[in-house]
């Protein structure tokens, strides 16, 4: 077991050395995209230095190692999530290119009129939008489960929503507003029973615990890089193999055919179906990097350290007046979301960005969400492994003073 020391890991992270109009930075921005390690900056800096090459093409020795790098990134995905097989791995931009695959490739030819796709109120417009496009070109339509006010899936109500006209049932794995954890396991379970498919939007999930697609017992899983502490422009898709067979190909063009004819091309198997064009490689080198580093740091001790900090910060909170937390599940990834009675959560963003704090303020892509609670928008903590207890009492000093400046 590794020893969890909190400095010697923000040695790793370049970033978090430097200051912002003049004062340290606190970086609680971590749920809208996480800090790099230097061994991810690196990787993608040897890549291009030494291997830089186009995947799969060229039976040259570059093009062999750009393609096992490549491939590797995909190995080590396909690990860090449990797929049952390398070839159920789409590699993607993120989740919201995995969403919108899974709308036109496998939802839009199986929906008529009077379908249905079911998702929640608390999910990010990625798991709302694109059901809402293939929903109008089809005629079927989107039904969002309900939240209660802690800001919890009111799980019987959602699987009273699996009808038998719903095509295909979403959720998220947690939510990038609340930090609940909803329960995927027994969701999965519920819709197995009847026979529906389930999509699982696991953004928020993946750079915290670990995710074990098979023991999710979902369809498909969606993720995204550059909240995982890799570049952005990387993610994934996990899906069942029966359902990638069943899928047509939603991009066209190269690397994702075995034979192109003008009376009729044949694809490749998957994943490279779903694959077209030249991928981002040096990123997913980078990613293959930040998986090593989440397993040098392990997630148990990355789950003991949040988890302190989010107790830590939501205790902190309590002593601020007026100020109310959104979201109170009884299980919490470290996303606290919040306003202050009389203050507008943008003047507060800003001020706080003055004191070298970076929080969100705004919808965060939730507009039904917020529509729920009424408000407009919410400030945002979002905390990851390589955050201190002094950063939460520098940001609760800070907040309190911009309050005083604000009343
Ligand atoms: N779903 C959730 C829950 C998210 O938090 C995000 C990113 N904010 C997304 C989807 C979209 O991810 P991306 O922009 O990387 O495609």
């Amino acid at each position: 077991p590794t020893v969890f020391d909190v400095q010697r890991i923000r040695a790793d992270f370049p970033l978090l050395a430097r200051s912002v109009h003049g004062k340290p930075l606190v970086y609680f921005d971590n749920a809208n995209t996480s800090q790099k390690p230097v061994t991810v900056i690196e990787a993608m800096n040897t890549h291009y230095r030494e291997h830089n090459a186009n995947v799969s093409r060229a039976v040259h020795q570059l093009g062999e190692e750009a393609t096992a790098a490549y491939e590797g990134a995909r190995d080590k995905l396909a690990q860090f999530i449990n797929a049952p097989s390398r070839n159920e791995l789409i590699l993607t931009s993120g989740t919201t290119q995995a969403i919108n695959l899974v709308a036109y490739s496998y939802a839009l030819p199986r929906l008529a009129p009077g379908d249905a796709i079911l998702t929640t109120v608390m999910e990010h417009h990625a798991n709302i939008v694109p059901w809402q496009l293939v929903a109008q070109r089809s005629g079927a339509m989107v039904k969002a489960a309900p939240i209660n006010q802690r800001g919890e899936l009111i799980v019987e109500q959602y699987l009273a929503m699996l009808t038998p006209e719903v095509k295909l049932a979403c959720v998220t794995h947690v939510s990038n507003v609340l930090g609940t954890v909803n329960p995927v396991r027994e969701i999965a379970r519920e819709c197995r029973r009847r026979g529906i498919p389930l999509l699982v939007d696991g953004s928020q999930a993946v750079p915290h615990r670990p995710v074990d697609v098979q023991a999710l017992g979902c369809d498909f899983y969606a993720f995204t890089g550059h909240k995982m502490l890799a570049p952005t422009g990387t993610g994934g898709l996990w899906a069942k193999r029966e359902h990638l067979e069943a899928m047509p190909p939603f991009f066209g063009g190269g690397e994702m055919i075995r034979e192109v004819r003008f009376d009729g091309t044949t694809f490749a198997a998957p994943p490279h179906k779903f694959e077209a064009g030249t991928p981002n490689i040096a990123g997913f080198v980078g990613l293959a990097a930040a998986i090593d580093y989440y397993h040098s740091v392990g997630f148990e001790a990355i789950h003991v350290h949040e988890q302190q900090l989010l107790a830590y910060a939501t205790e902190r909170l309590r002593d601020v007046p007026g100020l109310r937390i959104f979201g109170e599940a009884a299980e919490k990834e470290p996303v606290i979301s919040f306003l202050i009675e009389g203050a507008q959560a943008t003047d507060m963003a800003t001020l706080l960005d003055l004191q070298g704090i970076a929080v969100r303020s705004g919808h965060h892509c939730a507009h039904p969400l917020m529509q729920f609670y009424g408000v407009p928008a919410t400030l945002r903590a979002s905390l990851a492994f390589y955050n201190t207890r002094e950063e939460i009492d520098h940001f609760v000093t800070a907040l309190l003073k911009v309050r005083k400046l604000l009343m």
